[in-house]
């Protein structure tokens, strides 16, 4: 076509004005395709009139949207929803609008229906290609036409061959639907889209219909859709009362499902990204409803990611302004791009395509959560006039579904008709995105990461190459030794470009001054090349983020820092030097890491990295008899770290069969080393959640889930009830309860002296409910009950794991003699990587681990410690805090006093943030409050110091934080109170420290192991 040839010559953005000149005049742009109906085709009376009854305001809706052509064989949404899309009181099931989508595939030759997989409750997702007769006869030829540009090196990278493909290839358009199980109007909008795109005789539609295969799940988060439409439904069927919020949408998350784009750990990610790399999609467009009353916010505000390629910023622009320009012409208001949401993380479902070569589009359209017409009442923030939003909302209006679905649909059917239109340009730029990320090692860096053999976490290991895998990166491995040139870090920078676990060269004083160092790697070493079409997304996850403080962008919208390298706790070094391309290698598609059991005895040992397949083992082999050596040991040519396992009562075949896919070795010993140990049990978990929020509990349940750890899941309200919790669990996992969430609501929950009760169960009513937990009123929580039932758990020698502010509950509620939390008002650490330094290696806490940790931090509480019941921590005046006091002499000299004998002062103790000071004679006398030795908190991980502290993101006040107490294990009669300020367990990212909670588990009655305690 024409138009290609145009934008061949005009280029991008700056040629745009040149072009849209240009492209009037070969009277095939888009210009020229008046948007709207075609007279010639009948439409659907009675629907069309309902569209207008259910619009609340001439101007919520277009020419493209405001009516529905008629057809004698393709039946209407009406035909599952018994009313029109967007109808009020109506929100489908995920069953109606898969019946629905198959309706049409059976009517219509231009619709086809695909199985994408299913969720973790086991619903299906689906796919909805909807394109001409032509275009979806010949799926398989045009795919491979499409694969060719998402893989330049099968055409050697030739710009002319490209172009060719280009000529002949139509480009899919991927439309993702309901992530967000509150955000309910996308269902119906893109059922009548397939309609209107199977359907619509005008030239509008069918110039989209031939030259673009629109794909649509109509729903990703299945599980939570259902859950919500029988929320709505028990609204409807008592609509004079309260209804409860949807507290959970998918099995493990709520929102965080729009956050698992990096770790991958939830299927409907898994299904999207499948679906997209399966389909060589162009464009990944994920439907949002939260601002009015339509925000592409692609695009949003700084900063943006920094390893998505330019040429997918400026795309980004280019649709996003031509979107609002389109519907600004139909004189819909409210229409806008940029805005507040910064593009910065990878985490969002839309990312997959930023990272994957493709184009990533976000809408938030305006929903009303169900399907009520309801008057809405906007902030000055959400309708005041900006630069970027010359049109706004109205103040207050009265909204409707329809309303939602005419934004919906006309805002898509814009794109897909610009799309379609410049389809030529925007697969030229797949295919050059793909091309530049296969060049990118000798056009950009870097040329590869490598993850060496000789990583003493090889569990960790493999399942960060899992992730990579998930993301459908190619991922290589050393078939020989070979060693690179490494930039030399400096000094300050702590990061691990390299560790001991690799073969560094060269004397420590010689690096000093040499600008690269050589490093070695063993055979077996993983390499992630970078000259592959998704070395992006590699990139992203593997390098370290930096957040400046000085950022104009004060309010980050998600996590600044992921470094994926550091929260697996694994190693991964980041090479430029491109001879590693060099390098023997072989492409490898299972990775596992190695498992063996060698030798033979009545005892196995089996070293402790701090894997969590070691907690799989524990609870795998039920019936084994495991102890824990507190101290490192050698045997049999073989060195163990403390915490090593020592298994009994196992045969050489059970444990073979047991750690056949943990990636564990297994070590036969002639005898039991002689070693104090103590016995790892099974312990009994339950994991504790409110009725409040249970969105980041759900990443605990998710991880134990996969680490095949049994646990009950139990509320408040089960504390509130169950004053022997010891008799069901050893230890209590409660997770971070969420950002916004007051002690006050966690223990008084929301009142019953008014309103009516919220149920959360599985009633017919509500079919999708209460299956994880239920209750007849979710507004108790823990009560005083609850609290003293916890209180009771612990003394009676049970374990409270508590995590950010369930930690400071604790705290608060004085479960935890000695700590107290500091105030830290400038700290702003907004999900980042920082370094915890441990403190007392000799925990069971601290099993498997090294010197130096990598945590997620999200503003964690700064903990200090007293041995004295009911202080705060806090330092004495001495040197290393504000220099020495006002006086005779110089900084280091001692003071004087006239007219008497200047003794020599006696030196006071030094005492670090994270101690306690040492307790003095003063304090002895009648010591009511002096915390006996045994009873005093022992702190596991400190933060490191200021200039240490930060790894990836950003992190401003630090110095609030830094080198306070950040895993503290309190003991509290017989049991304990492990306070974390980092949230171990955190979307499938934090690998890395995991066995911080596991090893709390395993070790839960002897969590005293290797304590030394103060002398008074
Ligand atoms: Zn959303």
């Amino acid at each position: 076509m024409a138009s290609k040839g145009v934008w061949k010559r005009c280029g991008l953005m700056v040629g745009l004005i040149v072009c849209a000149v240009a492209m009037l005049n070969t009277g095939l742009s888009a210009a020229d395709t008046a948007p709207g109906r075609d007279p010639k085709q009948p439409i659907d009376e009675a629907y069309t009139a309902k569209i207008a009854k259910y619009t609340t305001e001439p101007y919520f809706t277009s020419p493209l949207v405001n009516y529905l052509p008629a057809s004698k064989t393709v039946p209407t949404p009406e035909a599952v929803l018994g009313d029109v899309a967007g109808a009020p009181g109506i929100l489908p099931y995920s069953a109606q609008v898969y019946q629905y989508m198959r309706m049409l595939e059976k009517a219509s030759p231009r619709v086809k229906v695909f199985s994408i997989g299913r969720t973790e409750e086991g619903r299906e997702m689906i796919a909805v290609a909807v394109s001409s007769e032509a275009n979806l006869a010949h799926l398989d030829e045009n795919r491979a036409k499409l694969a060719k540009l998402a893989d330049p090196r099968t055409i050697h990278l030739n710009d002319a061959d490209a172009d060719k493909i280009v000529d002949g290839a139509v480009p899919v358009y991927y439309i993702t639907g309901t992530i967000h199980s509150t955000e309910t109007g996308a269902p119906t909008a893109l059922m009548e889209l397939a309609y209107r795109l199977a359907v619509d005789d005008s030239q509008y539609i069918q110039d989209i219909r031939n030259h673009v295969i629109t794909l649509i799940t109509p729903i990703v988060e299945v599980d939570g859709r259902d859950r919500m439409v029988d929320l709505y439904k028990w609204h409807l069927a008592h609509p004079q009362e309260n209804y409860p919020p949807l507290l959970y949408w998918g099995h493990y998350v709520a929102h965080d499902n729009n956050r698992d784009a990096m770790a991958m750990t939830l299927k409907l990610s898994q299904n999207v990204l499948n679906t997209f790399v399966g389909w060589d999609a162009q464009v990944l467009h994920d439907l949002h409803e939260s601002v009015p009353y339509l925000y592409d916010n692609t695009a949003g505000d700084g900063p943006f990611n920094a390893w998505v390629d330019p040429i997918l910023t400026n795309e980004w622009e280019i649709l996003g302004w031509r979107n609002v320009q389109d519907m600004t012409k139909f004189g819909m208001p409210g229409v806008f791009t940029h805005g507040e949401f910064d593009t910065w993380s990878p985490g969002y479902l839309m990312f997959f395509a930023a990272l994957h070569n493709g184009i990533s589009r976000l809408y938030e359209t305006f929903g009303n959560g169900g399907a009520d017409t309801e008057e809405r009442t906007l902030q000055p923030d959400e309708y005041s006039r900006t630069w970027w939003r010359q049109n706004p909302p109205l103040q207050k209006v009265l909204w409707s579904q329809r309303d939602n679905n005419n934004y919906e649909e006309t805002g898509l059917l814009t794109s897909l008709h610009f799309f379609s239109d410049n389809r030529a340009m925007f697969l030229k730029n797949f295919y050059l995105k793909a091309k530049r990320s296969v060049t990118k090692p000798e056009a950009e860096g870097p040329a590869a990461y490598v993850l060496p053999a000789n990583d003493p976490r090889l569990g960790a290991q493999a399942e960060l190459l899992n992730v990579l895998q998930l993301q459908h990166c190619e991922i290589s491995r050393a078939t020989a030794a070979f060693s690179v040139t490494v930039p030399v870090q400096k000094t300050s920078d702590h990061r691990k470009s390299s560790g001991e676990a690799t073969g560094e060269k060269g004397e420590k004083k010689a690096e000093a001054t040499a600008k690269t160092k050589t490093v070695d790697f063993p055979a077996g070493s993983y390499i992630i090349r970078m000259d592959q079409p998704y070395s992006r997304i590699a990139d992203a996850l593997l390098d370290y983020q930096y957040w400046s403080p000085d950022d104009p962008q004060k309010t980050p919208y998600d996590d600044t820092g992921w470094t994926f390298g550091e929260l697996f706790n694994v190693k991964v070094v980041r090479v430029t030097d491109t001879k590693v391309l060099d390098a023997p290698m072989e492409r490898v598609t299972t990775i596992a890491a190695p498992s063996s059991v060698s030798g033979s005895g009545t005892v196995f040992a089996i070293n402790n990295n701090a894997d969590t397949a070691l907690a799989t083992l524990r609870y795998k082999l039920k019936d084994a008899q495991i102890e824990a050596a507190e101290e490192p040991f050698d045997a049999d040519g073989h060195k163990f770290n403390r915490g090593s396992f020592l298994v009994h009562g196992a045969s050489g075949d059970d444990l073979r069969h047991a750690v056949s896919d943990l990636g564990l070795k297994a070590y036969g010993l002639g005898a039991m080393p002689s070693v104090k140990t103590h016995p790892v049990r099974a312990a009994r978990v339950a994991i504790l959640h409110t009725w409040l929020s249970t969105q980041t509990e759900g990443w605990w349940r998710e991880a134990l889930d996969f680490m095949h750890v049994p646990y009950d899941y139990i509320s408040t309200q089960t504390v509130a009830k169950e004053p022997d919790l010891n008799s069901k669990y050893d230890v209590i996992l409660f997770p971070p309860v969420g950002r916004f969430v007051s002690p006050d609501l966690i223990i008084n929950g929301l009142s019953t002296d008014w309103g009516n009760p919220l149920p959360w169960k599985n009633t017919p009513e509500t079919p999708n409910i209460g299956k994880l937990d239920s209750t007849d009123d979710t507004r108790p929580e823990l009560g005083w009950d609850g609290v003293a039932h916890l209180q009771n758990f612990v003394k009676h020698g049970g374990v409270l794991v508590t995590v950010m502010d369930t930690a400071n509950l604790a705290v608060a509620l004085g479960l935890t003699h000695g700590v107290t939390v500091a105030r830290t008002p400038r700290e702003k650490i907004i999900g980042s990587v920082v370094r915890a330094d441990m403190v007392d290696s000799t925990s069971p806490i601290a099993y498997g681990y090294g010197n130096q940790l990598s945590v997620y931090c999200f503003n964690g509480p700064a903990f200090d410690v007293s041995n004295i019941a009911g202080r705060g921590g806090f330092r004495r005046l001495g040197p290393e805090i504000n220099g020495r006091p006002t006086g005779r002499g110089t900084l280091s000299d001692p003071d004087f006093v006239v007219g008497r004998q200047n003794e020599a002062a006696i030196e006071e103790p030094k005492v670090e943030p994270w101690q306690a000071e040492p307790v003095t004679n003063q304090e002895l006398r009648n010591g009511i409050g002096v915390i006996p030795p045994a009873y005093r908190p022992r702190v596991i991980f400190r933060y490191a110091d200021s200039h240490d502290l930060l790894v990836s993101g950003l992190v401003e006040g630090g110095d609030e934080i830094a080198q306070h107490a950040a895993i503290v294990d309190v003991p509290m009669e017989s049991g304990h109170v492990v306070l974390f300020s980092n949230n171990p367990i955190y979307r499938g990212e934090t690998r890395g420290s995991y066995s911080l909670v596991l090893n709390t588990i395993l070790n839960f009655d002897s969590l005293n192991a290797g304590r030394k305690l103060d002398k008074q």
